[in-house]
């Protein structure tokens, strides 16, 4: 039996459970919702987050997000893609 706090309300709760993260099923049922499935910024794509402020489904989508959001400059490529 270990203590934990739960995500959710806050409180303080025992459990058996080593991953247990909410101390009641009304608190389960509100972190569901919480973190329901979000649509990812970058691809479009839903994707069920981790956190309940992620924006990306995945590593790869943030590092492209975040690149694409921050830096006015745009990487120039030394040559044009031949069309056709
Ligand atoms: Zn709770
Ligand atoms: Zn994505």
């Amino acid at each position: 039996m270990a203590n934990f706090v739960c995500q959710i309300c806050g409180r303080g709760f025992k459990s058996y459970n080593e991953n247990a993260k909410y101390c009641s099923q009304s608190c389960k049922g509100t972190a569901y919702i919480k973190y329901e499935l979000k649509k990812c910024e970058q691809c479009g794509k839903k994707y069920k987050p981790r956190k309940a402020d992620s924006k990306y489904c995945s590593l790869d989508c943030s590092n492209k997000g975040r690149k694409n959001r921050k830096g006015t400059c745009r990487v120039d490529l030394d040559e044009e893609i031949p069309s056709g």
